[in-house]
């Protein structure tokens, strides 16, 4: 790729400030690399509301679609949560993941050693923790039709509809015994085979494709167990393929091992190489402005674009080790504030790592 053109939508509330963050960790990369980054910025989430009085203008999904990647900060707020749901910041990033068939959700859970302390989990149960849950993005209840409010003899009935197809659970079953093969050859899918039925066809078809996949060594857990054994021993974890509503939660309940939210990257794909980047967290409206924001996640995220959509593995792992390389030094955000550490905002947190990155390749 002579040029990498990555679609910049910096959403709403610390999304805009974690962005530029990021912005400024891969324009120092595309320098010291020799890359050409072509970062074009567009509306989404409630700012794009305001404005143009939809979460996700033509102009923003057509931008998308002549890019080679997205980047994404985070949607939301108090002041549009009463809007139809259409009509809601979320509302974007479920178009955006189903228009383009990002169905594959890669969350990497990996614990920096300097941040063990940060974590309410004691270090003897988390020390050694490299995780990475699949996640499936585009089906399930999040999007399964009817999705509705009814009325039922006077009284208010809602519904939403968890629904799975054979295909779909086969394609992302495959992306995670994939990723199982190149890890630690150990895949955990969870379900909830004993009460819903989409779980056990899901049990039934990830059983079908472990057989494509001899070397990998296949274990099911129910989802309540594995949000027990998260906490419990999360080393046990290598790869954790799941459907949509369960990674939801269980990929928060697995940010505490790292100590914050601020930490944690997320990947969307669908296997092409086009794929969209962005932190784990929202756009935590209760410390928006106030320049506290941790950005490594979304730094973090850049660095998984550089790996997924542009193969540029040796640029991923420069971010990756900066941002180890800060760590190491003290510096933290208020999020992973320890005792005799030293406290950074926002930006100083992504001038430290743009610096960083400058030395270190040097
Ligand atoms: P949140 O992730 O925004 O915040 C949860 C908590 O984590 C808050 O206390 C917040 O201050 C803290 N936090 C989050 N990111 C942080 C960071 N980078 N540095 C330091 N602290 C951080 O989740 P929420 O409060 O449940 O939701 C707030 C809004 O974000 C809602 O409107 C929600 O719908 C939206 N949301 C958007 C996305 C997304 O854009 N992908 C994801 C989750 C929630």
């Amino acid at each position: 790729m002579a040029e990498y053109r990555i679609a910049v939508l910096p959403g709403d509330g610390i999304g805009q400030e974690v962005t530029r963050e990021a912005l400024r960790v891969l324009k120092a990369v595309g320098n010291k690399f020799g890359r050409k980054f072509v970062f074009q910025e567009a509306l989404v989430g409630g700012t794009a509301y305001d404005e143009t009085g939809v979460p996700l203008p033509p102009e923003t999904l057509k931008l998308c679609e002549n890019s080679d990647a997205i980047l994404l900060g985070a949607v939301g707020g108090d002041k549009w949560d009463n809007l139809p749901s259409s009509l809601r910041p979320e509302a974007a990033l479920l178009t955006l993941r189903k228009h383009f068939d990002l169905f594959a959700n890669l969350r990497p859970i990996i614990l920096f050693p300097p941040l063990i302390d940060a974590s309410p989990l004691k270090r003897e149960i988390l020390e050694g923790t490299d995780i990475i849950i699949v996640r499936e993005l585009t089906g399930g209840l999040y999007f399964g039709k009817p999705k509705e409010r009814r009325k039922n003899n006077g009284d208010v009935v809602a519904v939403d509809t968890m629904i799975y197809s054979e295909s779909e659970i086969k394609r992302i079953a495959n992306v995670a015994f994939q990723i199982a093969r190149n890890r630690r050859k150990l895949l955990h899918s969870v379900d909830k085979a004993n009460i819903l039925e989409t779980s056990r066809l899901w049990r039934e078809v990830v059983n079908d494709v472990a057989q494509d996949y001899p070397d990998v060594e296949l274990h099911h857990l129910y989802v309540d167990n594995a949000a027990m054994q998260l906490l419990r021993n999360p080393r046990q974890f290598d790869v954790i393929l799941t459907e949509n509503t369960f990674g939801d939660i269980l990929s928060d309940e697995a940010a505490m091992l790292t100590g914050s939210i601020g930490m944690l990257p997320s990947a969307s794909i669908r296997g092409d190489g086009f794929g969209m980047y962005e932190p784990v967290h929202g756009s935590a409206p209760d410390i928006a402005g106030k320049g506290i924001a941790n950005p490594i996640a979304t730094i973090l995220s850049s660095a998984m674009m550089l790996r997924f959509s542009f193969q540029l593995e040796e640029e991923a792992r420069a971010i990756e080790k900066a941002v180890l390389e800060v760590l190491e030094l003290g510096y933290r955000t208020p999020d992973i504030m320890s005792d005799g550490k030293k406290q950074v905002s926002t930006t100083e947190m992504g001038s430290l790592i743009e610096e960083a990155l400058y030395k270190s390749i040097s």
